[in-house]
């Protein structure tokens, strides 16, 4: 699906790399590949793109979480989602890991405004079983903030539309200029002129958008797929957020869940247990039927290879696991009590003497363990 590069591996990291240790070797990459040391080298600005990414995920607790339970389809790099970062989204980081006076003379360096991104959009999506097995293309109605219509801009008076605010600090190497986004225009450079009665502060309106989404199969409950550029319009004519779609997955009536793996409880007839039977066992994709061999013990599993859920990374199929119980009746008539009185005394109904392999016992107890 993904011929992306690990994200650990892109940061030459282990993957039990702390937070420190993680910053310490993105800032190493993006010194190293930094476009105004590299000017006019695409492969350099590749590289500097792809660990501002994997740094953009592994900095960030909840992302990092997400990636390591689902790699690279967790971020949305599957079916339709995906879109690496761009300059602005890097260089926003960039305070972060440099501090204000690095920050400041990278930001200085790329010169000019910046491209205010809008708000994420977070919206649940109820999935079945069965939806999840094949993955599904979804249409969902999201009320968001869109840039209304009539909206005029003027330069921002605070920064006088530089979209940055230089100071002198005294830091430990002299004095050092520093510059930072400006917080009125979040670095817009821009303010409002004219805006119609319905627009916010910042020349927006919610409005009602139809998004098909198409979700890839395996996805689990609590996963979050990010469509790039589907979220809130950014303020003063600037760059989308992104739709944040969370899986809920809704439980199925009779087959369990683990990971890949799907398991069911299967009540056996006595009599089916003792003769052999064809039983009936529900999937995701419909009922089949299975034979029950004479002699079933109850507790055994049977494993239905590749009739489990996908792997969201595409790494296979998962199995279903039927797990056979044989039912012991509550009620019985009179007849039936005199039948089974019969039974009693049988000897192949006395499980040791029945069994003289004394082994049995020991495979059973494996098959409970
Ligand atoms: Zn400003």
């Amino acid at each position: 699906m993904s011929n992306k590069r690990d994200y650990y591996e892109v940061l030459g990291v282990s993957k039990n790399a702390d937070e420190s240790e993680i910053k310490r070797a993105y800032r190493k990459l993006a010194l190293k590949y930094h476009p105004d040391k590299n000017p006019g080298d695409a492969s350099a600005e590749e590289k500097f793109k792809e660990a501002a990414e994997a740094y953009e995920v592994l900095s960030n607790p909840e992302k990092k979480a997400q990636y390591d339970r689902f790699g690279h389809a967790g971020m949305g790099g599957a079916g339709g989602f995906g879109g690496g970062m761009n300059m602005d989204d890097i260089f926003s980081q960039f305070g972060d890991i440099f501090g204000g006076a690095f920050g400041g003379s990278f930001g200085g360096s790329r010169g000019g405004s910046r491209v205010v991104k809008g708000t994420n959009l977070r919206v649940k999506m109820k999935l079945t079983l069965d939806e999840i097995s094949g993955g599904v293309k979804k249409k969902i109605k999201v009320n968001k903030l869109v840039q209304a219509d009539g909206v005029t801009f003027k330069s921002c008076p605070t920064c006088q539309g530089t979209g940055r605010i230089t100071r002198v600090a005294q830091t430990f190497l002299g004095a050092m200029q520093t510059q930072s986004a400006c917080h009125v225009c979040q670095g817009a450079g821009k303010s409002i002129d004219k805006k119609p009665a319905d627009a916010d502060a910042q020349g927006l309106r919610k409005q009602e958008e139809i998004i098909e989404i198409e979700i890839p199969a395996g996805v689990e409950d609590g996963m979050q797929l990010s469509v790039r550029g589907k979220g809130n319009a950014g303020p003063f004519n600037g760059a989308p957020g992104d739709l944040i779609v969370v899986i809920e997955e809704v439980a199925h009536d009779e087959l369990r869940r683990e990971g890949e793996n799907l398991h069911y409880d299967a009540f056996l007839h006595f009599t089916d247990a003792v003769l052999g039977a064809s039983i009936e066992v529900p999937t995701v994709g419909g009922k089949v039927k299975i034979k029950v061999d004479a002699g079933t013990q109850s507790g055994k599993v049977l494993r239905l290879r590749g009739k489990g859920l996908p792997s969201v990374q595409r790494y296979g199929t998962g199995d279903l696991f039927v797990h056979l119980h044989v039912y012991t009746p509550t009620n019985v008539s009179k007849e039936e009590k005199v039948i089974l009185e019969k039974l009693r005394d049988s000897e192949n109904f006395d499980p040791y003497k029945a069994q003289k392999d004394k082994s049995f016992f020991s495979r059973m107890r494996d098959i409970f363990s």
